[in-house]
């Protein structure tokens, strides 16, 4: 073997190791992964158990940013807020703008800062409900932090999970998450006064959720006008 082969099979020894220690960090990454929902799978069942022992009614939201999960909030806070005592549970990576408007419509509402963190996970929630009187309350929100990613590696043991887009959006944007609308139990196509102007192919979209999830119910709003929000309600059993 010459000077060069024996420097060649030396490389491709270090280059097999290499890969074989990445294949074994993978392994614990998603091990650890695992173990982390499965932990938050059991605090959420303990939520859940928890919220219905009292006979709250609750309700996680997920979407992006400027989707409309805030406003659609207070459209419904403003239509039930005389009927149900509410807690609304704002998730944020940092301010307190969400929660403040939602304050301004009159509920009891909380903000979570996470920080570096995509998504509320269900200890987020556990270290709120556990501090709270829950006979106090008849329905809890909870918005989570704006983003189509994160919240589907995290349960947080309400009733229903309800994924807000919007037609601004565009329509693929309901075929680029599966993983959010197998989860969900009614998905909210927002911002439908502007469907005119934007020509947004809602059908494909509609068509996208109930491939993905034949249970889910899909309902077309207008946070804005108002247009909808009633029937949004029937399907959360709040009207
Ligand atoms: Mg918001």
């Amino acid at each position: 073997m010459t000077k060069e082969d024996k420097e060649l099979v030396s490389r491709i020894k270090e280059l097999e190791s290499i890969n074989l220690a990445r294949d074994e960090i993978r392994d614990v990454v998603v091990e650890t992964k695992k173990g982390i929902e499965k932990e938050n799978e059991k605090l959420a069942n303990k939520i859940h158990e928890n919220l219905l022992k009292n006979k709250i009614k609750s309700f996680d939201i997920v979407g992006a940013i400027g989707a409309g999960k805030t406003l659609i909030l207070e459209k419904i806070i403003e239509k039930i807020s005389s009927k149900y005592k509410i807690l609304v549970i704002c998730g944020d990576i940092t301010t307190r703008i969400d929660a403040k408007r939602i304050e301004e419509k009159g509920s009891e509402t909380i903000q979570i800062n996470t920080g570096r963190e995509c998504a509320l996970n269900a200890y987020h929630i556990y270290q709120i409900i556990k501090n709270k009187n829950l006979e106090d309350y008849d329905v809890i929100f909870i918005e989570n932090v704006g983003n189509l990613i994160c919240p589907s590696d995290f349960i947080l043991g309400t009733d229903m999970r309800i994924t807000v887009v919007s037609i601004t959006e565009g329509e693929w944007v309901i075929e680029k998450h599966p993983m959010l609308f197998k989860m969900s139990d009614i998905a909210v196509i927002n911002k439908i006064d502007l469907l005119e102007r934007l020509g947004t192919n809602i059908d494909k979209m509609i068509e996208d959720a109930r491939r993905f999830n034949p249970k889910i119910q899909v309902i077309l709003t207008s946070a804005k006008t108002g247009k909808n929000i009633d029937k949004l309600l029937k399907l959360m059993n709040l009207d």
